[in-house]
Formats: C-alpha cells, sequence, structure tokens
C-alpha cells in the first residue's frame, strides 16, 4: 500500500513528498514536531499533545500554520489515508522557507507543516515489553531548554546510537551532578525498593512527556506513591524496577543498566500494570 504524506497543504505520495532546501527546519533545525501513538485507529492523548505544541511554538514565536481545529482534521486523516491502525503521527512545523539568514524570516512568511503517519508491529512491541530494554548512560550533553520539542536533536541522535552500538535500546542522560535527566527520546523512572515511584520534575531539564503526564495521573489513580526528584544512576542500580515513557514505546521495563541488571534483571510488576492499564487512563479520540 502506497504511503501519503502531508505536506504544505498537500497529501503527496509518500516518495514524492518533498520540502525546499532553504526551508529553516532543514536548515537550522528551526521547527517543533509531536509524535502521537495511533491505537486501534483512533489517535492517543491527541489534545495534550497539541497543547504542548502550542508551547513549543509560542516558545520559539513560531506562528501556528493553521487552526487546532485543521491541525486535528490533518492528523486523523493522515492517519486514514495510511491505513494506519496501530503505529504514530508525526507532525512537524517549521519556521518556513527564506533565504539563508540566521535572523528570522519577515512577519508573514508561512510556516511549513509535515505530517507523516506509519504503523508499527504490536507483536514486536509486545516481545520488547515482555522483554524489557537495556540502557546505558551518558553525559547529557543538550542546550538548556530540551523542555521544547525541537527537530533539533542531535545529541539525542549521537547518544541512540552510541546506545545501539553498545547493544542498548535507549542512553539514560546525565546532568553535571550526576543526577539522570531522561532519555534520549523518552522519560526515566525507577521504582525504588519501598515501591516508590521516581522521576525528574518536568523543569528545563527534561521534556514534559505526555506519556509521562499521563502515567502520572494512572500511578495516583492506582495509589501507588510518586516521588517528582531527580535520581542518581546509583539509586537506579539499586532500584528494583527501572522504565521509560514515550507515546510510541508507552510504559516500557528496562532491565539493565549500564551492563548490569535491575532488579531482578527482568520486567517488574510495576511497570507491567503501569503498561498493561496505561490506556484507561489516556484520552482516546474519536
Ligand atoms: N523525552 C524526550 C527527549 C523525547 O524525545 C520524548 C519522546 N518524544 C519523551 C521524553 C517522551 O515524550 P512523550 O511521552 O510525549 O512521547
Amino acid at each position: 500500500m502506497s504511503r501519503i504524506a502531508y505536506v504544505n497543504g498537500r497529501y503527496v505520495p509518500h516518495g514524492a513528498a518533498q520540502v525546499h532546501v532553504e526551508d529553516r527546519g532543514y536548515q537550522f533545525a528551526d521547527g517543533v514536531y509531536e509524535v502521537c501513538e495511533v491505537r486501534n485507529g483512533h489517535l492517543i492523548d491527541m489534545r495534550l499533545h497539541l497543547d504542548r505544541l502550542d508551547r513549543s511554538l509560542a516558545a520559539l514565536r513560531i506562528p501556528s500554520p493553521m487552526s487546532r481545529a485543521a491541525l486535528e482534521r490533518v492528523l486523523k486523516e493522515t492517519a486514514r489515508r495510511n491505513r494506519v491502525r496501530n503505529g504514530l503521527v508525526y507532525l512537524q512545523i517549521t519556521r518556513g522557507v527564506a533565504p539563508r539568514d540566521q535572523v528570522f524570516p519577515p512577519a508573514g512568511t508561512p510556516p511549513g507543516i509535515v505530517v507523516t503517519a506509519r504503523a508499527l508491529n504490536s507483536a514486536a512491541r509486545q516481545k520488547a515489553a515482555a522483554e524489557g530494554i537495556r540502557v546505558i548512560s551518558l553525559p547529557d550533553n543538550r542546550w538548556e531548554r530540551v523542555d521544547i520539542k525541537t527537530v533539533g536533536l542531535l545529541p539525542n541522535v549521537l547518544a541512540k546510537q552510541a546506545a545501539r552500538e553498545a547493544g542498548a535500546q535507549e542512553a539514560w542522560l546525565v546532568d553535571a551532578n550526576g543526577f539522570v535527566t531522561e532519555g534520549a527520546s523518552s522519560n526515566a523512572w525507577i521504582v525504588t525498593l519501598a515501591g516508590t515511584l521516581v522521576t525528574r520534575p518536568a523543569e528545563h531539564g527534561i521534556l514534559r512527556g505526555i506519556t509521562r503526564t499521563v502515567v502520572m495521573e494512572e500511578a495516583a489513580a492506582l495509589g501507588l506513591a510518586l516521588e517528582e526528584r531527580a535520581f542518581t544512576l546509583r539509586e537506579a542500580h539499586e532500584a528494583a524496577e527501572a522504565f521509560i515513557t514515550a507515546a510510541t514505546a508507552l510504559v516500557m521495563p528496562v532491565v539493565q543498566l549500564d551492563g548490569r541488571p535491575i532488579g531482578q534483571g527482568a520486567p517488574g510488576p510495576v511497570a507491567c500494570q503501569l503498561r498493561q492499564q496505561f490506556h484507561d487512563f489516556a484520552e482516546i479520540c474519536p
């Protein structure tokens, strides 16, 4: 089946989808993005993702290319045209096309927008969750505004590749004080031996993950203790469990950190429960 992309107002064959060479996303990573899970054909937590998109755009003073309602229609339509039942939609908005110059282009320059969608292999995702993933730690060398979801992801790309080359699936980034910030593409959590969930506060050191927000609500509803505070690698090594959260990974157990098993070296009961019941707490878009 042929894939379709939405590019600046038109649905086009994915293979022929193009943006201009002077799109500022391409030249300067001057743009923002969102990734939304599609489950059983429905977009998950779209409202929260679009709220965060608004915050990212406002932080960078990029105007929204269209109304919220229009954006929702494009996201759903792109998922529909690609017949995605289970997978993701990707949305990217840049400061548009202009002669290459770092200063902002003239007001009125239309922002660029691209939306794509693709299916994910549900069986492979389930298998990964049943086995748990391996994580390595690396220094966090990103800029200070990682709370903005920009397409400037080079440090994340390098960290993820280092993880891959080390036989791991994610990299946990560690700040100058020895505290874990987050994963290259996920938020980081541990469960202490006393059963308390710990995850870093959503200040400027991390992206405020939508999955993280929903899991916090879920944890409260399930009566689990939660501390929003930074934790060290040592605490992670001594934890009962660890896991990551992200829109496409959902709640993914971490079973190894820097080559050493966490807890029993298998997915823990808290992570498994949070994963299993996640969609009871997420907003399913009609
Ligand atoms: N942190 C980073 C750096 C990420 O790239 C992501 C995934 N986009 C997350 C956290 C998780 O965010 P969300 O739960 O909204 O997918």
